[in-house]
């Protein structure tokens, strides 16, 4: 019982075991098949698997498909993809759109009890019958027609006699009540369209707040879990599963919605940023959704991790990315094998160091795990370092590379600057230094001590490398939304994506995509998936070094 720590969801399955009330817990994941999943659905994932496993209860992932409009294959199988990668086994794999014909009967059952009918009005003007949270509805003319009348049209409306908008399905339960979901709400309407599951067999497609608990009760679901933008939707979820007479009585229970600075989380507006070319798709380092993520390099522990860590309460939470971000730094720092990589290169040639000599150095794959052992370096008379390790005219403090100055090379020897070569423009484009052989790393030479390390690449070896670097995709204001004739559109980061071209030692030769490094300095990179080929390594920077975040 150790998914979840104590929270009132997992206060209310232990009631429910202990009273009897259920003997077995069973969750579902639900979600539309119209987009890919975020960070948002990871918690969602978490909860509802993590909560049925701490019982030994069960999970369905189970795709509300009932909108064809919006909804295809493409999205059920990233979806079904991503549930897997964040490590989480589902019982049985649903359709909602497995269930129409036992939805539509449910339906009729609702118009044989005088509680549905087919209604002509528009959907503006069901709007404006409807009322306000001030002022009660008012009954649509169609109201009182009778069951045969309506089954009669519910039938024609299955058999696509009507056009798309020109009649609904209606429960008939109360113009006036307080709650405006319950002011007979629309259950089915008529879309013609083709449904990536059943095909042209519908032009009628349920509601989702008609669909959803029948799903759940069909399911035998005991606790259904969703965000708490639905609670007011609950006396109609119990409305429909009372009314339709299902035999399993599902509970809703609602939670607040993760969000997380920096970022958006709404598939609508994830497939804006899509379709108008702001990312490079769905799976863009840049986007909070799972492959996006993966691709950045998260790691599936890091993302639970993370999820785990965010509580489970009644109201939306906004969570610094930064937590995020301390998560994956603390899985991959033991993870990680530790590399060398110049983004921004500058060729420094030795002077005094022997022509066409190479030696190979050793290193430590990674420092805090020894048991992953050795590498070897090459090193020879022309290295790159890192354009900014160097300044001709530095400030107090500077303690990197600069005219006259010994700095340490990591892993290497000292090395001194004597002479800065420019070109016509006066661009430095080489410096020349001299090494002092005996300050080599590991021999325990403690003549004379330098205050800088750099890091670099020997350069007849050195592997051409791209280096992607990511900031924010939406600036800090995305949440003044409000503001006049703005949208989250106008916040977005135009310099969220920084490309380089540098070089990594030449062991990163035998790297695969996924592989994770932390290089020197730099971070920590995932190799990426998609543009990585054989002539060209390419790296995503998941998460830089050091951030002044706690937790
Ligand atoms: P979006 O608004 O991003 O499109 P959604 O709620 O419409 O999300 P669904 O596919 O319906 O997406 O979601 C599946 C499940 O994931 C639902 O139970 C939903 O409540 C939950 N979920 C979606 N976003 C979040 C979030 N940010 N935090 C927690 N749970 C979420
Ligand atoms: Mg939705």
């Amino acid at each position: 019982m150790d998914n979840q720590t104590s929270n009132f969801i997992k206060d209310i399955m232990i009631k429910d075991l202990e009273s009897g009330k259920h003997n077995k817990i069973v969750t579902r994941f639900p979600p539309e098949p119209n987009g890919y999943l975020h960070i948002g659905h990871a918690k969602s994932i978490f909860i509802n698997f993590g909560l049925a496993d701490d019982f030994n209860g069960k999970t369905n992932l189970r795709f509300d498909d009932t909108n064809p409009l919006k909804e295809d294959i493409e999205f059920v199988n990233s979806i079904k993809e991503d549930v897997k990668w964040l490590g989480f086994d589902w019982d049985d794999l649903l359709f909602a759109s497995d269930y129409f014909e036992e939805m539509y009967k449910r339906a009729v059952l609702l118009i044989n009890k005088g509680l549905a009918y087919v209604d002509d009005l528009s959907a503006d003007e069901i709007r404006e019958y409807r009322g306000t949270l001030t002022e009660p509805g008012k009954n649509s003319p169609y109201r009182d027609r009778s069951i045969e009348e309506n089954l009669d049209l519910f039938e024609r409306m299955r058999n696509g006699e009507f056009e798309n908008g020109q009649k609904v399905l209606r429960a008939k339960i109360n113009m006036s009540s307080p709650n405006i979901n319950l002011r007979d709400p629309v259950i089915y309407r008529i879309a013609h369209a083709t449904h990536h599951n059943t095909g042209d067999k519908w032009c009628i497609y349920p509601m989702y707040a008609f669909a959803h608990p029948l799903e759940d009760a069909i399911e035998g679901v005991t606790h259904s879990i969703c965000t708490i933008e639905f609670e007011d939707q609950r006396p109609l979820y119990n409305w429909v599963v009372e009314q339709c007479e299902m035999e399993n009585t599902p509970q809703q229970i609602e939670f607040g919605r993760l969000n997380i600075t920096n970022t958006v989380m709404s598939k609508r507006k994830l497939k804006q940023l899509v379709d108008e070319g702001f990312v490079d798709g769905w799976d863009d380092p840049r986007m909070p959704t799972i492959s996006g993520m993966r691709r950045k390099g998260f790691t599936p522990e890091s993302i639970r991790e993370f999820v785990r860590e965010t509580a489970i309460s009644k109201n939306n939470s906004m969570v610094d990315v930064q937590m995020l971000e301390h998560f994956v730094r603390e899985d991959l720092k033991l993870k990680a094998p530790r590399t060398m990589g110049i983004i921004d290169p500058l060729k420094v040639v030795i002077t005094n160091y022997p022509e066409g000599q190479i030696e190979l150095l050793d290193a430590e794959i990674n420092p805090e795990v020894p048991e992953m052992g050795m590498r070897k370096i090459p090193f020879s008379r022309e290295i790159y370092i890192e354009r900014d390790d160097f300044m001709e005219d530095p400030p107090k403090k500077y303690f990197r590379l600069f005219p006259g100055n010994e700095v340490r090379l990591k892993h290497a020897y000292f090395i001194k600057c004597e002479e800065v070569i420019k070109d016509a423009s006066g661009k430095v484009i080489e410096i020349r230094c001299t090494y002092d052989q005996q300050t080599k790393s590991g021999t325990g030479f403690t003549g004379r001590k330098v205050k800088g390390t750099i890091h670099w690449v020997e350069a007849t070896h050195a592997v051409p490398a791209e280096f992607r670097l990511y900031e924010p995709l939406i600036m800090d204001e995305s949440e003044n939304e409000g503001e006049e004739g703005k949208t989250f559109l106008d916040h977005v980061n135009s310099n969220s994506l920084e490309v380089h071209q540098g070089f990594v030692e030449p062991n990163m030769k035998e790297c695969r995509p996924h592989d994770k490094f932390q290089f020197f300095r730099h971070g920590y990179f995932n190799v990426d998936p998609k543009d990585t080929t054989v002539d060209k390594l390419v790296f995503n920077r998941i998460v830089s070094l050091k951030s002044s975040f706690k937790i």
